[in-house]
């Protein structure tokens, strides 16, 4: 049995806020060429408004200039990652990270260049953690890692390993390589220095100022001396 014949093939382009995002397919008479049409403005502007939405949710999770998440999805989902180490009885490792010296750096080599760097960074963070970890610009030149399900040995050889990563990235700027850069961090672990996330922060960022004032380019621990926590 044959197919009823097709006047005509309908490619109906979704015209949605910014730009096509499909095409609409059809094979029928003239007589639906109009409705059809009506049908796929609507469909084209759900779509786009769904689109919108989702690029807009993106945006207000993820700063801008790194790529990473930001504080406010920090704070939602170390919520979560406490909810949920609580439950399995894991471990979890909060870094708070702070560029060295940043200030100095911008004035010697311009804030563009320091953008730069910051992005760099930034991408050195997204490849040092799996993805089911958190890699978040708290703000400025500061950043918060979260190891999920990680011990406190795991998450210095980490940092260890973070730092070795930082040391050797090269960052260009306006044809120029960039000096080198140091971080210095402060971690507090899940359930040890703290079981809520305020108290978990406030503990990595305490190691942090630990670390700032023992010298700099370095990881302290919360709850341990300065003086056995420099990162090799
Ligand atoms: P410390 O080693 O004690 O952390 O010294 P610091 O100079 O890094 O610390 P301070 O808090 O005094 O200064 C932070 C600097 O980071 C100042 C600010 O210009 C720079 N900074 C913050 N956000 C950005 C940014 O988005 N881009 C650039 N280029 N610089 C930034
Ligand atoms: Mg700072
Ligand atoms: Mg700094």
């Amino acid at each position: 049995h044959a197919r009823p014949q097709a006047d005509a093939a309908l490619c109906i382009p979704l015209n949605a806020q910014d730009g096509a995002i499909g095409l609409l397919h059809l094979e029928a008479g003239d007589e639906v060429a109009k409705p059809a049409q009506a049908m796929a403005e609507q469909l084209a502007f759900a779509l786009g408004n769904l689109k919108l939405r989702e690029t807009l949710r993106d945006q207000s999770i993820r700063d801008a200039l790194t790529g990473l998440h930001n504080r406010r999805y920090l704070e939602e989902s170390l919520e979560r990652e406490i909810a949920g180490a609580k439950r399995s009885g894991a471990q979890l490792a909060v870094f708070m990270l702070d560029a060295d010296h940043f200030k100095g750096f911008n004035d010697q080599h311009g804030h563009e260049a320091g953008d730069e760097v910051l992005r760099a960074l930034g991408l050195t963070l997204k490849g040092a953690v799996r993805a089911s970890d958190l890699a978040c610009r708290f703000g400025g030149e500061e950043f918060t890692v979260v190891l999920v399900d990680s011990d406190a040995k795991s998450a210095r050889e980490w940092a260890g390993r973070l730092a070795a990563d930082v040391r050797k990235l090269e960052v260009k700027h306006a044809g120029k390589s960039l000096p080198q850069f140091t971080l210095s961090m402060g971690l507090a672990m899940y359930p040890a220095h703290g079981t809520d996330r305020e108290t978990l922060l406030q503990a990595a960022d305490f190691a942090l100022y630990e670390a700032k004032h023992s010298g700099r380019d370095r990881l302290a621990v919360a709850g341990e001396r300065d003086d056995e926590v420099r990162v090799a």
